[in-house]
């Protein structure tokens, strides 16, 4: 399995050396607590973090 890489800007999760979500490539490989966000709306944890879309995001990234 490859090792996903977390945005330091938004925490988006991802394999490519670009952030699909902020196009930022500040990305860091030292991530902990994988958090996936259907519904951005109803979820407190996707407030807490700023999350605005849906998708798979990481709880620290460090
Ligand atoms: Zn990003």
């Amino acid at each position: 399995m490859v090792k996903e890489l977390a945005c330091r800007k938004c925490k988006t999760l991802t394999t490519s050396r670009i952030c699909p979500n902020c196009k930022s490539k500040d990305l860091s490989p030292s991530w902990s607590g994988l958090v996936i966000i259907n519904d951005v709306d109803s979820s407190q944890i996707a407030k807490i973090l700023g999350i605005t879309k849906p998708g798979r995001y990481a709880l620290k990234v460090s």
